[in-house]
């Protein structure tokens, strides 16, 4: 059978239909500057939506997959099709409504507020778990969103590579006294987030050991220039890993092998790294995480034959895996869970009441920043054009000329990380205001919007960013998790940052259930400002990176941290019942 027709009757069983003959001309986002929908708002949506679907972008676009397990842009490829010809006819004072990656109206509204509203994979609180999902995809009527796969802001590896750095570069300055040159980090998973891990290691100068059971993503991290080497034998990894770390010299090695395994054969050769994380997908049993003992087309094969039976040997590995990733703890290895809620899983599936005795990264590393309002932004040229991230790359540094890190960061950007797919950068500002009480991200925004305005961009910039901002997620396994006012489990706050940012007039708003911590842990946000150089883009963008981001000041003040309130303070954000007590 060949490759194609194998994907295609996947795709057939998953109900995504065959793929579009207008996705397959595209291949990815169009570039240039004329547009073909009404508007550079509908069009920036156009071009992100394709974007995401870009084959050197998304981890399986012909299955409408873009990463993290199942995460899809659209529901089907009828569906893919349905919001482009809704996008193409969408006037500058309509709103187009997505409901779990197919639209299903269109509105008169007014030229300020969103162009476009999605709401992916939410359930209603008794029916919100794995199974009801299932059901309810099976029927073809909703769809696992992912973060930001089905709020179309994916932008490859090179999305989360900054985040990846920043959490271990934050590890390195507290652990191995900011450095981690001659400490070896093992992991799993290099999929299209995990893929980031290797060379976030390299770039913080240290040694990264990851397992993986698909060989062909090994491959696809090499070829983008992610990860170093592969190979089969955990001995050699373990001996060049040694090696390059006696030498202080930065390398990274995918071992193709289950993560449980590698972690076991890692404790009878007695070798401690001395960092232990994970990526691989356990936020998802089913379509996720690969079970031990077998090869990944035997895997893909049980799933379709036993689903429930690959359910119990997935939950056994990850049991294995948990119990691993601690035993590696306490021979002395610094651990963290790195947002894939596998210590979830098996505290409920498997009884393991131990599994969190390690940490998330969040409150172990993230969580001060979050408080202060920073957060992972990202933006994409719609030009196509990687001139225009240069410029952009430019002004971020000529508008902070005191931030070291962020040249530092600019500078291994460029270096290192290759573009997939729209030209795009990743960035952590904060919340610091100027004297015309401009946030940083303001700040940032309307310098861009200044230079398209000026043509010295070529097209508008998109400005997005992750789902997982300061004020935008609760997930009380990860970027809630231990909140200090005991309020993980409080999705107040993420609504409420969804509407506010429909107030303040992003042009795309989403709002998720799921994520990367599986269907029912997590609520989530997203939004897309389009740049265009016009009155109305400096408006939208002075307005939504100040409330955006505000968002993740008051939630972390109202939970008590003191960070938070002492930035509400340096910022002048209204507190309400603190400010009149
Ligand atoms: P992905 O599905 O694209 O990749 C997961 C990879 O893990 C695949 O390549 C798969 O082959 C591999 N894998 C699965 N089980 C394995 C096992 N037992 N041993 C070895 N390899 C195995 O997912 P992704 O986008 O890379 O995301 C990975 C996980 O991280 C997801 O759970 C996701 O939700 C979570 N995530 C974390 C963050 C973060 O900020 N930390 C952000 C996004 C996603």
């Amino acid at each position: 059978m060949s490759e194609q027709t194998e994907t295609n009757e996947r795709a057939e069983t998953q109900g995504v239909g065959e793929p579009s003959t207008q996705w397959r001309e595209y291949q990815g986002a169009s570039t240039g500057t004329d547009i073909e929908c009404k508007g550079w708002r509908q069009e920036a949506a156009l071009r992100m939506l394709n974007n995401n679907l870009d084959p050197d972008v998304g981890e399986n676009p012909e299955d409408l997959v873009v990463y993290g397990g199942t995460g899809r842009a659209a529901r089907s490829w009828d569906a893919y099709d349905a919001i482009l010809a809704e996008l193409r006819e969408l006037d500058d004072d309509e709103t187009l409504l997505v409901q779990s990656g197919k639209p299903v109206g269109r509105f008169t509204t007014h030229e300020r507020a969103p162009r476009v509203l999605i709401a992916n994979s939410n359930l209603v609180g008794k029916w919100d778990d794995w199974e009801h999902f299932h059901e309810l995809e099976a029927k073809g009527l909703i769809m696992y969103g992912q973060m930001t796969a089905g709020s179309w802001a994916y932008i490859g590896t090179q999305g989360i590579i900054q985040g990846t750095y920043e959490t271990l570069a934050a590890l390195a300055d507290e652990h191995f006294a900011g450095d981690l040159r001659g400490k070896i980090v093992a992991t799993g998973g290099l999929g299209g987030m995990g893929g980031a891990q290797p060379l976030s290691v390299t770039m913080n100068h240290g040694v990264c050991i990851a397992a993986e059971v698909d060989e062909s993503r090994i491959d696809r991290r090499i070829e983008t220039g992610y990860c170093i080497e592969k190979t089969d034998d955990l001995d050699e990894a373990i001996e060049n890993a040694k090696a390059a770390a006696e030498a202080g010299e930065p390398y990274s090695v995918g071992v193709h092998i289950n993560a449980a395994d590698m972690l076991e054969g890692m404790l009878d050769r007695d070798f401690v790294p001395d960092v232990i994380t994970d990526q691989t997908s356990a936020h998802d049993e089913l379509e996720g995480y690969y079970p031990s003992g077998y090869t990944v087309e035997e895997a893909n094969q049980l799933r379709d034959e036993n689903p429930e039976n690959y359910v119990e040997e997935s939950l056994d590995t990850m049991a294995r895996h948990v119990q691993g990733i601690l035993d590696i703890q306490d021979t002395g290895a610094i651990a963290f869970e790195y947002g894939n809620n596998i210590r979830g899983q098996v505290k409920d599936h498997r009884e393991m009441e131990h599994a969190f005795d390690f940490p998330g990264f969040v409150p172990a590393y993230i969580r001060p920043l979050f408080c202060q309002g920073k957060g992972p932004f990202r933006w994409a040229a719609l030009s196509g054009n990687s001139d225009d991230i240069h410029r952009t790359d430019e002004a971020v540094v000529e508008l902070f000329p005191e931030k070291e890190q962020l040249h530092r960061w600019i500078d291994l950007a460029q270096e290192q990380v290759e573009f997939q797919g729209l030209p795009s950068r990743v960035c952590w500002l904060g919340y610091d205001t100027d004297d015309d009480g401009l946030t940083e991200r303001a700040r940032f925004a309307l310098r861009i919007n200044e230079l398209v305005a000026e043509g010295e961009i070529e097209a508008p910039v998109v400005v997005t960013r992750d789902h997982l901002d300061a004020g935008s997620v609760a997930s009380p396994n990860r970027e809630t998790e231990a909140m200090r006012d005991g309020s993980d489990a409080i999705a107040d706050w993420p609504i409420l940052n969804a509407l506010l940012n429909c107030a303040a007039g992003a042009d795309i708003v989403s709002v998720h259930d799921g994520g990367g911590v599986g269907i029912g842990n997590a609520l989530h946000t997203n939004n897309h400002v389009v740049l265009d150089g016009s009155d109305l883009a400096a408006e939208k963008a002075r307005r939504v990176f100040t409330t955006d981001p505000g968002m993740g000041v008051i939630r972390h003040a109202d939970a008590g941290y003191d960070v938070a309130l002492e930035q509400a303070d340096k910022s002048n954000v209204r507190i309400p019942m603190r400010d009149s007590e």
